[in-house]
């Protein structure tokens, strides 16, 4: 398949009341494993690249790795890019035919937010590429992007910012955390004040910040002497209560990188005598297929390819 189109596949979501899975990526491995995963559920998926990840391997690399992949997968892969807050970046994937783009100025006031996202969307559309927003603050520290605290998305402010701006879907507020770090207590999300943003805006609504970080793979990376005291994400129910009320797009990088980290150091110490890189990177891409697999589930997106 081609690169699929994002809106269409979350406007299906959207309707059918699921949401549909964001996998970052910064290389093959993580991007072949996150493909399989969702080919072997039959889901739909979305695959994403930061402007850090871009830095990393650069722009032309993770295009086309990801078109390859989509051309191989028998599911809709969609590319995105998170985060992204630099004009330059942002117009080379325009015009290297991402799928979608993400401008997030939700650090700026209202009205610059407004008028940033809007000249995005003016360039983006003009090529059938989707664009989407943030408004409030989520909180945490992840890649290039970090905040001190979480504001919630305003309800009416979210109303008039879809209308204003143009966007087709929006990031919220709503009290997850970026990281691997999220909360002191539990995830507690304000699912009251997403049900006003879904009511208001009516259209694919975002969910950043929003990892597992499954206890299983936590402990195999502790076991192999990973340092990750305190690490905590957003439970499964938690999730489950946010797609029915609303979400659906559930982005996902942490989790990816503790598995990535997990396997490396279980096949490093395993066969300290065997040094092929491929048998190192191979039991990661294994695990990230397994981790995308058990988010896929939470999701709903199941079968909806
Ligand atoms: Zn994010």
């Amino acid at each position: 398949m081609m690169l699929a189109n994002t809106k269409t596949i979350l406007e299906k979501a959207r309707k059918g009341n699921y949401a549909v899975g964001h996998f970052n990526i910064n290389n093959m491995e993580i991007l072949q494993g996150v493909v399989q995963a969702a080919n072997n559920l039959k889901a739909p998926v979305i695959v994403a690249t930061s402007e850090g990840a871009i830095e990393y391997a650069g722009i032309n690399f993770l295009h086309d790795l990801v078109k390859t992949a989509s051309e191989l997968s028998k599911v809709p892969v969609a590319l995105h890019l998170d985060h992204g807050k630099n004009f330059k970046i942002i117009k080379q994937c325009i015009d290297l035919g991402y799928s979608s783009v993400m401008i997030d100025a939700s650090h700026e006031n209202f009205a610059k937010n407004i008028q940033l996202t809007k000249k995005v969307v003016e360039m983006a559309h003009k090529k059938g590429i989707s664009v989407e927003a943030e408004l409030g603050t989520i909180g945490g520290k992840e890649d290039l992007v970090h905040s001190k605290g979480i504001i919630y998305t305003d309800p009416k402010k979210a109303k008039e910012f879809v209308q204003k701006a143009g966007c087709d879907f929006l990031a919220v507020a709503i009290g997850t955390s970026h990281g691997a770090y999220k909360f002191k207590g539990d995830a507690k999300l304000k699912i009251d004040i997403l049900r006003k943003i879904k009511m208001e805006t009516k259209i694919p609504l975002v969910l950043h910040g929003a990892s597992g970080v499954p206890k299983d793979v936590v402990q195999l990376a502790e076991k192999y002497g990973a340092r990750l005291e305190g690490v905590k994400g957003v439970p499964d129910s938690q999730i489950k209560l946010a797609v029915k009320n609303g979400i659906n797009k559930i982005n996902t990088d942490t989790d990816l990188r503790i598995a990535f980290d997990a396997a490396v150091r279980k096949a490093l110490k395993d066969n300290p005598q065997d040094f092929d890189p491929r048998h190192v990177l191979g039991p990661a891409r294994q695990l990230i297929t397994k981790v995308v697999e058990q988010r896929i589930r939470t999701f709903g997106s199941v079968n909806k390819a």
